[in-house]
């Protein structure tokens, strides 16, 4: 028997994950009221922690914790946790900048002016635990006023025109939307309906922290072998990659036993495992839902999508959702959206994410324990030392290239706006920490055209140290350039572009 709670909200979210935690604080910080129903009851776990915990962060999750006021505290907290890591790092003689199927570029080959509206950071690769971006993220929640539930799986749901009523544990919750954030096996998608659809697994991948039996060498670093990969850092990490068509992930228990033979027969030696002391299985199912959202039931992060932890990105994807996601739905839910605001999120995202299981697609073939897929990765390596292959996968890996077809004629629409220095010493991204749209007027001149959308856009004059050519530009609440002018031609187009992000003007 269910009992009723007399509270409700304007938002559920399934799933305190990072994308949950992350999408609440968006529609707090745009007024909303939320309420996240996380299944498990303790958020740590071992897999969290470093090593396995380690997650890489791309240019525009940098850039949206920068623009809330969370990359400093997420630094901070990473920092002093990873000091080895860090010091690792630090000591490389040739910075990494990102791999693709393990294949290495690095920092000194990538030629930045090839992407002209990208402004020079002091910021780039950051790596965090995933316990630290989850303790950042449920910290600021609760701050904002998130209420989260742990120990509350969403076990049914139902919709009517009003609102979506959801059952876990035992209880009744009712929302005016409910987020699925809850993971690759989505009950939410399940429960609403929502096709999920790929390509299957061709490897069980593992995860482990080994302790090698005296005299047992393994040689350190990723190889490839005629039946697999495997990686080992000193003294006991090792990750795998098996060809078994994914078929003991999640079949039996990892034992001890079983990582010796499957890490045996991948490297070719006879090492031996004497102990077990923590492992994981994953494979590179890459499957998308056919849409991100039905009726009042929406999906984020992994719940949307899922493929092979290669080249690390389904973190900064589903970070990316929700921070598309936030800001349109606070604007739907406070009635003033423009018409069809929305739907822009599943035409924005759902390219961006099937873009990513391509490319995770991508390393697997070059992966695959065959003649061919050898050959292949030969190719691919030789053009990956070329400063242009360099370059051209940074921009892929590090999400630089991401630009949603918004139409509008300036090649910046669609991007990510510069984190352009102000005069008064201040940077862009800190002006857009409440996250509110904002107009860049440098010269001044859009003042009194500013003034018809107060309400909804903040208006910001200043001049920058380095314009890159432009007067004036129209950001969305997160970061992406709606409209821009670099003073040639005409600027009418500004009214149309606002209106259709931000809704018609007061005045005009
Ligand atoms: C080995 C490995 C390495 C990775 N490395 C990287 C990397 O370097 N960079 C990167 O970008 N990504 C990486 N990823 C992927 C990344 O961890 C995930 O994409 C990310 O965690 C997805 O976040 P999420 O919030 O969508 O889902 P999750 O992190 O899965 O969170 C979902 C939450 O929902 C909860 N939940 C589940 N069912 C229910 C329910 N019925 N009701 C309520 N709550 C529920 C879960 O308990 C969980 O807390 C890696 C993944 C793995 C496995």
């Amino acid at each position: 028997m269910h009992t009723p709670r007399t509270n409700s909200h304007d938002v559920l979210i399934a799933g305190a994950g990072p994308v949950g935690l992350f999408l609440a604080c968006e529609l707090r910080l745009a007024g909303c009221s939320v309420l996240i129903l996380e299944q498990a009851q303790n958020p740590n776990t071992p897999l969290k922690e470093l090593p396995f915990g380690l997650r890489g962060l791309s240019v525009p999750t940098i850039e949206s914790l920068d623009r809330r006021d969370l990359l400093r505290p997420l630094q901070e907290r990473a920092a002093s946790r990873n000091t080895s890591a860090a010091a690792h790092w630090m000591q490389q003689q040739r910075r990494p900048a990102g791999h693709f199927a393990g294949i290495q570029f690095f920092h000194d080959q990538i030629d930045s002016t090839q992407w002209p509206y990208r402004l020079p950071t002091p910021i780039s690769n950051v790596a965090a635990d995933m316990a630290s971006i989850e303790a950042v993220l449920a910290a600021r929640a609760v701050k904002l006023g998130v209420k989260i539930l742990r120990g509350y799986g969403v076990e049914d749901l139902k919709q009517s025109e009003s609102g979506v009523t959801v059952f876990a544990a035992g209880e009744e919750f009712r929302g005016q939307w409910l987020v699925g954030c809850d993971g690759g096996r989505s009950a939410v998608r399940k429960l609403a309906g929502i096709a999920f659809t790929g390509t299957d697994p061709e490897f069980t991948g593992y995860s482990a922290q080994v302790k090698l039996a005296d005299g047992c060498t393994l040689k350190p670093g990723r190889h490839y072998t005629a039946t697999g990969m495997y990686n080992y850092a000193e003294p006991g990490t090792i990750g795998m990659v098996d060809f078994d068509g994914g078929a003991f992930h999640r079949r039996d228990p990892i034992t001890r036993e079983h990582i010796e033979t499957v890490l045996r027969k991948i490297s070719g030696t006879d090492v031996r495992v004497s102990a077990l002391e923590l492992a994981t299985t994953w494979t590179d199912r890459a499957f998308q839902a056919k849409e991100y959202r039905k009726g009042l039931v929406l999906l984020a992060g992994d719940a949307a999508h899922v493929h092979s932890p290669l080249g690390g990105q389904g973190l900064n994807l589903g970070l990316g959702d929700a921070m598309n996601l936030g800001w349109k739905l606070a604007a739907t839910i406070r009635g003033d959206a423009p018409a069809n605001l929305l739907d822009s999120y599943e035409r924005e995202r759902h390219p961006v994410g099937a873009q990513v299981l391509d490319w995770s697609r991508a390393q697997v073939a070059l992966m695959r324990p065959d003649r061919s897929s050898r050959a292949l990765e030969a190719i691919i390596r030789d053009l990956i030392q070329t400063d242009d292959g360099a370059t051209y996968f940074a921009g892929r890996v590090w999400g630089v290239e991401v630009r949603y077809d918004l139409g509008g004629v300036h090649p910046l629409v669609g991007r990510s706006a510069p984190d352009f220095e102000l005069a008064d010493g201040s940077r862009l991204n800190q002006h857009l920490r409440n996250g509110d749209g904002l107009f860049l007027d440098f010269d001044g001149s859009f003042r009194s055209f500013a003034a018809c959308w107060e309400e909804r856009i903040r208006y910001v004059a200043s001049d920058a140290k380095n314009r890159l050519g432009l007067s004036a530009l129209l950001i969305r609440p997160d970061g992406i350039v709606a409209w821009a002018f670099d003073g040639s031609g005409s600027d009418s187009e500004v009214v149309d572009r606002a209106s259709t992000w931000f809704g018609n003007p007061d005045c005009l």
